[in-house]
């Protein structure tokens, strides 16, 4: 297709109509949608693949807790038609293997530029562009810029002492070895156990000789009770596409689950036991998106449910000490993102495998054989850190944005974010975010089809208009950022630690919560943004 570069009217034309950080979900699907419509579009990306969280997240027993079916793309009814999920959570190889079979199907990598890590991005008011640097000093410039670098991309090692003098193999979850790592007789320890931790606990837990779990806070988690999709059933998704769709974008965070209307106390006993029996034997996350209305917000109601796990805990783990420890204490059930499990509390009960409370005995260092407790010294063959990311902001605060005015973003935003629909920043013109804090996430390729659609207009937008430059005011910042924080009032999950709170003790400066996250639902979200957009953006300073 021509290019039909924008109307620039007097102002120099830079390299590229837009520019996209990243090569995962968001970023591929963007250059898509920018690429049909005739832009110059190039995508840099770190990796030397497509997949981003996919490409990344290589630990043993990484999938999906989404339905696999509610998870890929939408756009494309061919795709959807020819890509067979095989199972109902699928796990990372495949999920990997589609993001590379709808980058070929599209064509997309002759527009993405590999092992291209952005390092600064800076706006130049006179050209009314971006000029962005990479990590080998090289430079591109753009009339737009758009970032699709992930709400969940910058991996995080605590702050221990000796960390590097380890002897053995250690990795980060999210920076697995693209060789598969052999497990067979090793001696193996997992700090962290979030839904990356309890993923790999449970899968290595097979192959490992001896395995030590390093628990600092325990998490709720339910059964995820996957499974392979036969025939019969493959056939029905397929044709059932258009409701399975339609029905994501009704609900409250566009899973398949909504939550049930009923609040805990309108049913009886024996009836809300058997709802949460019901819901503890579905697949996915029913038992938290699905559950009755009042359980996220309720203390009492959520003490319910939280009795009702922490007894199915007890029943699955035979050590009633080690039960104990499993039952998290400070929070109620689903107040965290929910980590989904097959048969987690059972390796427990195996004899080569341990739980280590580390808020009774802290680890104290690592050493060159493995880890020194307060009471103990380990010895291991095999490090595994699932500790996290420093998450929302920490992948911005990576890269050194510079705005008008050489505002900095890392500045801006140093007691929390400050955004306009989560989409844009004040000082930053013709600087569009993907999945960036204080927009809607839940079942996430959703949310990312719906921005990239919206990004998409808008920037077709100022194409039609001959406009070079898009700008959120300061009175459309402190709408939305104050409009995110009373959402967030009267949340059970903004009172605990969560990444979702902003909090990441390996990080400085990331100790106090924050309410970084759009907790609203997402059709009220893309009702806010349509609204927006219908109004012919005049809500943003267009010029
Ligand atoms: P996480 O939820 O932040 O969990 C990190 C774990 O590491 C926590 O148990 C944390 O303990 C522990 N930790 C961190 N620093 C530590 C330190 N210095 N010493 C000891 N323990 C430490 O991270 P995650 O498990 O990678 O998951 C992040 C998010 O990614 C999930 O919530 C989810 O949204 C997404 N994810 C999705 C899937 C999926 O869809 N299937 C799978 C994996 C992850 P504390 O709790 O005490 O901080």
């Amino acid at each position: 297709m021509p290019s039909k570069a924008i109307n620039l009217g007097a102002t120099p034309i830079p390299d590229l109509d837009v520019i996209i950080i990243g090569a995962g979900l968001s970023g591929m699907y963007q250059l898509y949608r920018l690429r049909e419509l005739g832009f110059r579009v190039r995508v840099f990306e770190a990796g030397t693949n497509v997949g981003g969280t996919w490409y990344w997240n290589r630990y043993p027993g990484a999938r999906f807790d989404s339905e696999s079916y509610t998870y890929g793309y939408s756009f494309s009814k061919e795709l959807l038609q020819e890509w067979d999920w095989s199972e109902h959570f699928a796990g990372q190889p495949e999920t990997l293997r589609y993001c590379n079979y709808v980058a070929d199907k599209f064509d997309l990598r002759r527009d993405i530029q590999f092992e291209s890590r952005v390092t600064a991005a800076r706006y130049e008011e006179e050209t009314r562009s971006w000029t962005i640097t990479l990590q080998d000093g090289s430079s591109f410039s753009c009339r737009f810029l758009i970032t699709a670098i992930g709400p969940l991309s910058t991996p995080t090692l605590p702050r221990i002492e000796g960390l590097g003098d380890f002897k053995g193999a250690s990795f980060h979850t999210a920076r697995w070895p693209k060789e598969p790592v052999d497990f067979t007789g090793k001696r193996v320890a997992v700090i962290g156990t979030g839904a990356t931790g309890i993923q790999t606990i449970q899968t290595i837990a097979k192959e490992v000789g001896h395995l030590t779990v390093f628990q600092r806070t325990a998490n709720w988690a339910a059964p995820l009770h996957n499974g392979k999709i036969d025939a019969e059933t493959q056939k029905k998704i397929k044709a059932g596409y258009p409701e399975i769709f339609a029905r994501c974008q009704e609900t409250f965070a566009c899973f398949v689950h909504t939550p049930d209307p009923r609040g805990a106390f309108e049913v009886s006993d024996a009836e809300r036991e058997a709802f949460y029996e019901k819901l503890y034997g579905e697949r996915g996350f029913g038992i938290w998106q699905g559950n009755f209305k009042d359980i996220l917000t309720d203390r009492k109601a959520n003490a319910t449910i939280s009795d009702f796990v922490a007894r199915k805990i007890r029943e699955r783990v035979k050590d009633p000490a080690v039960a104990e420890k499993l039952i998290p204490k400070n929070h109620g059930f689903g107040t965290r993102r929910l980590p989904l499990e097959t048969f987690y509390f059972e390796i427990y009960n195996q004899d080569n495998v341990e739980l280590v409370d580390i808020k009774e005995t802290p680890i104290e260092r690592i050493t060159p054989e493995g880890i020194k407790t307060s009471d103990r010294e380990f010895e291991f063959d095999i490090i595994i850190y699932a500790t996290g990311f420093d998450a929302l902001t920490g992948s911005f605060d990576k890269i050194d944005f510079r705005g008008a005015n050489d505002a900095r973003l890392k500045e801006k935003w140093k007691h929390g974010p400050q955004t306009y629909l989560g989409i844009m920043v004040h000082e930053f013109p013709n600087m569009m975010m993907l999945m960036g804090p204080h927009t809607a996430l839940g079942n996430i390729p959703r949310s990312i089809e719906y921005s990239v659609d919206w990004v998409t207009g808008l920037v077709r937008f100022a194409r039609d208009n001959h406009l070079t430059r898009l700008e959120a005011t300061t009175a459309g910042v402190d709408s939305w950022t104050d409009h995110v924080k009373a959402l967030g009032v009267g949340l059970l999950s903004n009172e605990i630690d969560s990444w979702m709170t902003g909090i990441n003790s390996n990080v400085e400066g990331k100790q106090t919560r924050i309410i970084a996250r759009y907790s609203g639902s997402a059709p009220a979200y893309r009702a806010r943004c349509d609204e927006v957009a219908a109004k012919g953006y005049d809500e943003l300073r267009l010029g």
